[in-house]
């Protein structure tokens, strides 16, 4: 494990709960809320929901994330995106800063140096493989996003979750559930609370999962066209991969490149699906799905990643061949 090197240089972290983070947050007189790299929805949606909290408590606030440099085109009409900052432009030094949905430092990218330099840093997370690189950790493996556990710091907080925050929280909500396929008891309660509220619930799905340009279809059909099986992998539980490379990239945004993964995972004769994706030549970012059987996340930890139980990914480099190599032999 890692964990010593990747906290802090305020000490090792420490699992804290819901009040102690009430607190934290409470007290902050400036707060820096930064979000993983390539975000997604529960990430960025978490992150400014948090933020709009506290600019309602007049706390000067700045809500960022180390890459792209611009937000994904399905979560610019997320309340609160006035509060986001480019990178380079977020405040050296706080006195508090959060991160929303961010297993590991790494996944904060050219960003991680903040933790460094504030006050306090408070890590807010429900992803089973976080390493603690927070002095305070809250995180909630049993929650189904990083939306729901905002929820519940809102409540004891005394924060009204008006229409803003929910359709913020929602987002998060409908992406991390795969538009509510992976539930648990009270999830659909926490839903219908923030539908209630007003916000377009059809909208904002429509607009985070069902809508991509005209280009996005003849790239899945190179790139579908390129899905391999393997039915002895995963000790014949078998494994399906596709490969998104780079020349199938050009003018897509990350909504069409994420969206390949839940295509390939519906295979039926595969437990494992993943996908390989060429962000620069050589570079790809690796998605893992399991049905039931494999924890993925222990797969892609093998790999330098983490991520869920059946959700999860990691980093590789080297030639197409060289990287399902690689993922062939961590799968057994
Ligand atoms: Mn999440």
């Amino acid at each position: 494990m890692t964990v010593t090197a990747q906290t802090t240089a305020q000490g090792p972290g420490r699992d804290i709960d819901l009040a102690t983070a009430v607190s934290l947050l409470s007290e902050a007189t400036s707060v820096t809320v930064l979000c993983h790299v390539q975000p997604d929805a529960d990430t960025l949606g978490s992150g400014l929901a948090l933020a709009l909290a506290l600019d309602r408590r007049g706390v000067p606030v700045q809500v960022s994330f180390a890459q792209p440099e611009t937000l994904p085109q399905s979560m610019r009409t997320l309340p609160g995106v006035d509060l986001l900052v480019p990178a380079h432009r977020v405040a050296d030094e706080v006195d508090l800063v959060v991160t929303v949905d961010c297993g590991s430092r790494g996944r904060l990218g050219g960003l991680g140096d903040r933790l460094d330099r504030a006050r306090e840093t408070l890590v807010i997370d429900h992803h089973r493989s976080n390493t603690r690189y927070g002095r305070h950790n809250l995180i909630d493996e049993s929650a189904e996003a990083t939306a729901a556990v905002l929820t519940r710091l809102f409540d004891l907080w005394g924060v009204d979750i008006d229409r803003d925050l929910a359709h913020c929280l929602f987002a998060g909500l409908v992406t991390d559930t795969g538009s509510f396929r992976w539930v648990q008891p009270g999830t659909h309660a926490l839903a219908e609370r923030l539908i209630d509220t007003g916000i377009d619930s059809a909208g904002i799905t429509r607009r985070l999962l069902d809508t991509h340009p005209f280009g996005w279809l003849p790239m899945l059909s190179s790139v579908l066209g390129s899905a391999q099986l393997v039915p002895a992998a995963v000790g014949g539980l078998g494994l399906v991969y596709a490969l998104v490379r780079y020349e199938d990239t050009a003018g897509m945004g990350a909504e069409e490149i994420e969206s390949v993964i839940d295509i390939v995972r519906t295979t039926a004769q595969a437990e494992v699906a993943s996908v390989f994706k060429e962000n620069e030549p050589g570079i790809w970012s690796v998605s893992l799905r399991s049905k039931s059987a494999v924890d993925v996340s222990a797969i892609a930890g093998r790999l330098g990643g983490g991520g869920h139980r059946f959700a999860s990914g990691y980093t590789a480099t080297g030639a197409a061949d060289a990287v399902v190599a690689e993922l062939l032999a961590a799968v057994g």
